[in-house]
């Protein structure tokens, strides 16, 4: 008996790229794979946009998982009910052999994007392996399959895919990412859901294409861009405006397919600006010979460029690879302009933007917003002594200790000035904000960065706190206001200190 039986789809992305790690860790002899069809009436929505649009995002979402997995969006989600059977045949009589031939049909799809459904794809993914193209997929390899799928749905997955179950009664639904499936399989509990905060998958840009006909035509240009670039394919206007204002999926091009001349393109693109404008996404469009008005007003209403979907797609892919270069410039000067290059936190500039922004997100949650004022000690003393370049050395240091403290991804430290810096804590109550200051105190102590002035044996830092439930047309300057009030008062009590910004004094 396997250690682990999975319930996993030949043509369910997140079952292969579930197949993909545990072969690259050589754990498929611990496994027994049972072939499910996690969705069955496959042939009525094969191609539709629906299910392709699910594809991209599925794909999209395991490279954030598992970044080192090879996988590119397929024309189509084969059938796997025939490619099912043809690997419990194997399995009945070549056993040695069912994880190669699995991993073929597996890669045939999810990497070479060949439908296994197909005949001659089966007979070479046999071949592969080395075993016979002669192989007997009969009713009795459909009661397995059967029986297996019987299995997966009484077995409360949620009818999801891949699903783990131990020998020892731990289960794991869904592709989590890579550590949580490592630990699994060396025996932990994995208990986080699925959704942890996955990283983005950044070495490759992504493209929102957007086209209202079927899928088929559109895969001409998919097929185009679908190896160097991650692809989103948003299902309507609404859901592509939605990836636009989501910090996870939010494109760095968007590409809009229109297939015959349509007058109607040029509103639907400066329709688009309001969402384009902040960060600069660069809109491309993609369809047949224009007449140069329509051309014309396509620019005019803010798209990049226009391509002709009958050209060379070397062309298609040069052009559309100057766009995203842009965007890359345009993202790295944003960048630059928003982080402080001594000490690599957020600049003043960002603070002030960022604060802004969590004071009405705050006004509108009701939810407590916190700041921390820090200011190192005797800092002048400190240049004076040991001179600029080791004063800004020390400032780097602090700053790391700061960042490395305030660890929640909503946490904003940045750089207020001089040898101040603030953290700026939203959905943080007063107490939250009081360990968080605490904890970033104690860490500046534990540098134990030498101060030989007359003042101090090491560099230490005060720290004044401000907790705000922000009440409607108030100003974010109050939050600054008294952060400050509370940091003069750690100053005052003798510094090394944290203090709480106090109503009644
Ligand atoms: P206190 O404990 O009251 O905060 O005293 P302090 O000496 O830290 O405060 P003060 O405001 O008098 O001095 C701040 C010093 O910080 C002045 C300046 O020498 C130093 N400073 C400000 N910005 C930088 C910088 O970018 N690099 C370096 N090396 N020093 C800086
Ligand atoms: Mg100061
Ligand atoms: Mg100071």
């Amino acid at each position: 008996m396997a250690d682990y039986i999975v319930y996993g789809d030949l043509n369910c992305p997140f079952s292969y790229a579930l197949h993909e790690l545990l072969s690259s860790h050589n754990l498929l002899n611990k496994v027994e794979w049972r072939l499910v069809e996690h969705t069955t009436d496959i042939s009525s929505y094969a191609s539709a946009t629906e299910s392709m649009s699910e594809i991209a995002s599925d794909i999209f979402d395991i490279r954030n998982r598992i970044p080192d997995i090879s996988i590119t969006l397929p024309p189509n989600r084969s059938d796997s009910y025939f490619p099912s059977l043809c690997v419990i045949a194997v399995g009945k009589t070549a056993p040695a052999s069912l994880p190669c031939f699995r991993q073929a049909l597996y890669r045939n799809l999810w990497i070479e994007g060949k439908d296994i459904s197909d005949s001659p794809v089966i007979f070479n993914a046999l071949e592969s392996c080395d075993l016979t193209t002669e192989i007997e997929a009969d009713e009795t390899c459909e009661a397995i399959l059967h029986d297996w799928q019987a299995q997966w749905e009484a077995g409360n997955f949620g009818m999801r895919t891949p699903a783990i179950q131990s020998s020892d009664g731990r289960r794991m639904v869904g592709l989590q990412n890579y550590k949580n499936i490592i630990e699994f399989f060396q025996g932990q509990s994995v208990s986080s859901p699925e959704n942890q905060p996955t990283s983005r998958h950044k070495e490759r840009q992504t493209i929102a294409v957007f086209g209202e006909d079927a899928c088929h035509k559109l895969w001409n240009v998919l097929s185009i861009l679908r190896d160097n670039y991650n692809l989103l394919l948003p299902q309507s206007w609404p859901a592509l405006k939605e990836q636009l204002v989501s910090p996870e999926q939010c494109p760095d091009l968007v590409l809009i397919h229109q297939p015959v001349q349509d007058n109607s393109l040029a509103e639907r693109c400066l329709e688009l600006n309001h969402y384009l404008r902040e960060k600069q996404i660069p809109l491309a469009c993609i369809g047949p010979e224009l007449d140069d008005t329509l051309e014309a007003s396509l620019y005019d209403a803010g798209t990049a460029d226009y391509l002709l979907e009958h050209r060379n797609p070397a062309i298609i892919q040069a052009r559309i690879g100057i766009l995203l270069q842009l965007k890359r410039s345009h993202d790295l000067l944003a960048r630059a302009a928003s982080i402080d290059n001594l000490t690599q936190v957020y600049n003043r500039r960002e603070f002030e933007r960022t604060l802004e922004m969590e004071w009405r997100r705050s006004q509108r949650s009701k939810q407590s917003l916190s700041l921390i004022l820090l200011d190192i000690d005797y800092f002048k003393a400190y240049n004076d002594h040991y001179g600029h370049l080791n004063g800004d050395n020390c400032l780097r240091q602090v700053a790391k200790a700061i960042k490395d403290s305030a660890r929640r991804v909503q946490d904003i430290v940045s750089r207020y000035g001089g040898e101040e810096f603030c953290i700026l804590l939203p959905e943080t109550d007063l107490a939250g904000a009081q360990k968080l200051a605490e904890n970033i105190r104690d860490n500046i102590n534990r540098l134990e960065i030498p101060h030989t002035g007359d003042v101090a044996d090491k560099v230490t830092a005060s720290l004044g706190i401000s907790t705000l439930i922000p009440a409607n047309g108030s100003s974010p300057r109050a939050l600054i206001e008294q952060a400050d009030q509370a940091l003069y008062k750690a100053k005052s009590a003798g510094r090394n200190q944290v203090m709480i910004f106090n109503q009644r004094r």
